[in-house]
């Protein structure tokens, strides 16, 4: 806008100052005296008129200006180059400092010598350089100290950036492991690899919010870790198309070790090592539904000791449970990898064998009952000879759940023994009623 004339030039002028955002000061450089300021200026410090800091200058305002001999070595850097850019601290009227830039200049009028100082209060950008920094610091710690490892995988160039943590985590030195996804997917066990490239497959086509899995990872020795890996895509293209993948690991071996041990506790007899009663009711469920599915037969057997009672009477109760363990290693180096031998309670034991049906199970359990028979109890004194009495019975021949296929075996054990022991019983097909 033109100013109209030359006698309201000077209003419109003080009016424009007046306007400005930032705070215009007008210093004598010789005295460094305040001859003139804007509303800015004299507002900004708590002021109520532009004359109230007319009484002041840079010395008494400017925090870290301290002295008139550090004024006048300040002058010749300003008049040396202009504009002279200082960031220091302005001292409000009550007492606080507000941190500032200052930009100023030098410039002659009637023979006179001004600085021009404009002053912009940075308060906020302080604090937010400082939350920053604090940040960042909170982020280098998080990645230098933390024990979790990080990686960061460039999906198009296949790249992954593995942490020193993470390389260390697995054993390796700064220097080693390829920064490429292959060092990673290569190292993953066999057996969990399917899942674990399932979920990420499954977070990228963005049906899982995050990518988390707990999986076993080959270390540099060869030997695997249990991990917890998540992650999360951080960067997609314009079209959504994910681009890189940001994740921790951390490393729950113990935990894992522990969890199974207990598990093992829970579903495990700890006497023979076999499966335990609760164990055996659940595999039994599971291999029935498996086998129908296949359409394969499923047979079971059930057998009890003979005359257990008088080998415990005889021998002692410690003898009584050697046997009960060596029949668990003795049975247990003949079945199928397949089968599952469990201790059913006491003396008594069940074998479940998948696509089995009623005559194959007598053939391999007469082969077992044999092997018992004719064992030789080196370990223990005086004891002759351990039989068992066997019932056996498969699905769907003689039930078609597992409540009927027990009854039908228990049925079939109980013969053998009311037939003299030492022997197989098959369980008896029911009658088909009309
Ligand atoms: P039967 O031929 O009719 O089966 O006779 P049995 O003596 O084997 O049967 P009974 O049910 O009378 O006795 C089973 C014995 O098994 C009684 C019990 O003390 C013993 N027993 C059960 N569990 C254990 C165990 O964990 N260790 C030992 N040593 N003995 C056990
Ligand atoms: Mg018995
Ligand atoms: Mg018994």
């Amino acid at each position: 806008m033109p100013l109209a004339n030359a006698d309201n030039s000077h209003a419109v002028l003080e009016a424009v100052f007046d306007a400005l955002p930032d705070s215009v000061f007008l210093i004598d450089p010789c005295s460094s005296g305040i001859v003139y300021c804007n509303r800015e200026a004299w507002s900004g410090l708590g002021y109520s008129h532009a004359a109230d800091l007319l009484d002041h200058s840079v010395l008494t305002l400017q925090k870290d200006v301290i002295g008139p001999e550090q004024w006048l070595s300040i002058a010749a850097e300003i008049r040396a180059r202009a504009p002279y850019v200082f960031i220091g601290s302005h001292r409000h009227r009550l007492g606080r400092n507000i941190p500032v830039e200052v930009h100023t200049s030098c410039f002659r009028f009637n023979d006179r010598e001004y600085f021009l100082s404009v002053a912009r209060d940075i308060t906020r950008r302080t604090q937010l350089e400082r939350d920053l920094s604090a940040r960042d610091a909170q982020l280098r710690f998080a990645l230098n100290e933390a024990s979790d490892g990080l990686w960061d995988w460039e999906i198009d160039t296949s790249t992954v950036f593995f942490s020193p943590q993470l390389k260390r985590m697995l054993g390796y030195g700064p220097d080693e492991l390829d920064p490429t996804l292959a060092s990673w997917t290569n190292n993953i066990h066999p057996d969990d690899a399917g899942v674990v490239s399932r979920i990420l497959d499954e977070h990228l086509a963005g049906e899982r919010e995050r990518y988390e899995a707990e999986y076993r990872l080959r270390n540099r020795n060869g030997h695997y870790l249990w991990v917890h890996d998540r992650g999360r895509i951080c960067e997609r293209d314009k079209d959504g198309r994910p681009l890189r993948v940001v994740g921790m690991v951390q490393n729950i071996t113990d935990r894992k070790n522990l969890e199974m041990r207990l598990q093992k506790l829970a579903s495990h007899d700890s006497l023979t090592g076999l499966l335990n009663r609760r164990e055996a009711e659940i595999v039994l469920d599971t291999q029935m539904g498996l086998c129908e599915r296949l359409g394969v037969p499923l047979g079971i057997c059930l057998f009890d000791l003979d005359n257990f009672k008088h080998i415990n009477d005889t021998h002692g109760h410690p003898c009584g449970d050697k046997v009960l363990a060596g029949i668990a290693h003795l049975f247990g180096r003949h079945i199928r990898r397949s089968d599952f031998l469990c201790r059913w309670g006491g003396e008594e034991f069940m074998l479940i064998c998948v696509d089995t049906n009623t005559e194959q199970l007598r053939h391999r359990i007469e082969t077992l009952r044999h092997l018992l028979a004719e064992h030789t109890w080196e370990t223990i004194d005086a004891l002759d000879q351990v039989t068992a009495s066997f019932g056996i019975a498969s699905c769907p021949e003689h039930g078609s759940d597992a409540r009927e296929l027990f009854i039908a075996v228990d049925e079939a054990l109980y013969r053998a023994k009311a037939a003299g022991r030492n022997r197989v019983e098959a369980a008896i097909v029911k009658a088909l009623t009309p």
